[in-house]
């Protein structure tokens, strides 16, 4: 399975596989990383500027702690310019956990006899998805196992159920997936139902681990998977995303073959994937995976940094897996969206917060940050992130919004900061308490004043005094 690219046109690239692994290897084994070079590489990438597979492999190999540092400020200093103080938020909400697969990292997979197995029906989920607007969320991402009930029609059924929930002032505005993958005319199916992003993990690109721990199912196609996400953009899905499961293999391979995987859908498809992912393994029920490739905290940082200067114009997602410390620190580094209020439990959201002591029989892996949503507002504001509700884009037709944000002079302090603040007012209005009111204010007039010079700001005053008179949706 070798990518030749002097072999094939762009258009016999599509729907193959494109990762070489002696190609990556050579990278990470013989590229030299010195000062120099890294800086040079730094500054390609805070002059926007996705990074080859040679650059990549020269932070990588920049092991020397000074320059570890100086990659994570230039990673700091790119998400600053670029995407400013903005954090979106979502939450996951798991649909069913039946599964045919075997995959030896997850609690939900086939041979797992204690997995409670349940399917939510479409009252359980319409509970879920009020439990999830009561809590202020307007994004979700709806996860399903791999079985034959969880077909394109079904998810697309569980889409338009949420899509036409709404409680008190509010409504879910962006519904992502993250399932298995299907063919294009399943995928065309689940876009009609008009989804955001459809994410799938390739989990390991290192085709021989894939196949140490995907024991069952047709999960076990490693280049079924691998080109998934082709298909998806076939079938008119341009909003896709990509991950990693960080653990099972060498964390250096797995970014390179996630910045080769952006490489091959803009040479192929003219556009980059809408995010990435890069989940750590997190203890589940029976987990039976080799621990020789765990990540520490410390190379995680460094592999998100690596990440946000590689693609720096992809939005990187990061989620309650990873306890609040590292949370903090791969905010500062370049993570773009986090979720917020999660319970991993099905139908756990309309029972109440989530618990301290996790019930893995039920959940699909252990997570770290059970905060709530109002807790994890609090915090981002406190620290003057802006938290954003925002689907602006993506309902007026404008995908691709993180190219957008990174390639458009002047797009964030136009449309996305604006949009963040006018949502993050629906939620102060609609969800806050007393105290997170008054500094969420405190926190949109003082962004409104920066914004002076780019922004009609009078509008956005306007809209603000709107959204207290009642308005919901407004957004520029
Ligand atoms: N069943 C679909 C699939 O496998 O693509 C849907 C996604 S699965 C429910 C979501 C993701 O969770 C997987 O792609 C995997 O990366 C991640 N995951 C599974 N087990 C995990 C674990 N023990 N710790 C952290 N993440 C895990
Ligand atoms: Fe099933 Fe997905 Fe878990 Fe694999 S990761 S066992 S496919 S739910």
């Amino acid at each position: 399975m070798i990518y030749y690219p002097e072999k094939y046109s762009i258009r016999d690239q599509r729907m193959k596989p494109f990762i070489d692994p002696d190609e990556i290897w050579n990278f990470i084994k013989n590229t030299p990383s010195d000062k120099q070079r890294v800086h040079e590489v730094i500054q390609a990438s805070l002059d926007k500027k996705r990074l080859s597979l040679e650059e990549t492999a020269v932070l990588i190999n920049a092991t020397d702690p000074e320059l570890v540092e100086e990659i994570k400020e230039g990673a700091r200093t790119l998400k600053e310019k670029v995407y400013g103080e903005r954090i979106v938020l979502f939450a996951p909400l798991y649909v069913g956990d039946l599964c045919t697969n075997n995959c030896q990292y997850c609690g939900f997979r086939s041979e797992n006899k204690g997995v409670k197995r349940l399917t939510l029906s479409r009252d359980q989920l319409i509970q879920e998805t009020t439990a999830l607007i009561d809590q202020g969320h307007k994004r979700l991402i709806l996860v399903y196992g791999e079985h034959p009930k969880y077909s394109a029609d079904f998810i697309a059924e569980t889409v338009n159920i949420v899509y036409k929930v709404k409680h008190d002032n509010g409504e879910i505005r962006r519904v992502n997936i993250n399932a298995a993958p299907f063919d294009i005319q399943g995928f065309r199916t689940i876009k009609d139902a008009g989804i955001g992003t459809f994410q799938i993990f390739q989990e390991t690109y290192h085709e021989p681990t894939y196949a140490k721990v995907h024991l069952g199912g047709v999960k076990r196609n490693y280049d079924w998977r691998l080109t998934s996400l082709d298909r998806a953009q076939e079938a008119g899905i341009d909003d896709v995303g990509i991950g990693a499961l960080f653990g099972l293999y060498d964390w250096r391979f797995e970014v390179m073959s996630l910045v080769r995987h952006v490489n091959h859908f803009e040479a192929v498809y003219n556009v980059g994937p809408h995010t990435i992912s890069f989940p750590r393994i997190q203890n589940a029920m029976s987990l039976n995976i080799q621990k020789n490739h765990l990540v520490s905290d410390e190379e995680f940082v460094r592999l998100v940094s690596i990440l946000r200067l590689a693609v720096p114009y992809t939005g990187m997602i990061l989620t309650a897996r990873e306890p609040k410390h590292i949370r903090d620190q791969v905010l500062r580094f370049g993570v773009s969206q986090i979720d917020g209020g999660t319970n991993l439990e099905l139908g756990g959201y309309s029972k109440g917060p989530a618990k301290d002591d996790q019930d893995l029989s039920m959940e699909q892996f252990q997570i770290n940050d059970n905060r709530s949503l109002n807790e994890i507002m609090d915090e981002l504001i406190k620290t003057g992130y802006i938290p954003s509700f925002c689907t602006a884009c993506y309902r007026l037709g404008r995908t691709g919004e993180h190219f957008m944000e990174f390639s458009v002079p002047g797009f964030i302090k136009r449309f996305c900061s604006p949009n963040a603040l006018l949502t993050l007012a629906e939620y102060l209005e609609d969800y806050a308490p007393a105290e997170t009111k008054e500094n969420g204010y405190k926190l949109i007039h003082q962004k409104i004043d920066e914004l002076a010079e780019h922004q009609k700001v009078e509008q956005l005053r306007e809209k603000v005094e709107q959204v207290k008179g009642g308005k919901r949706d407004l957004y520029f």
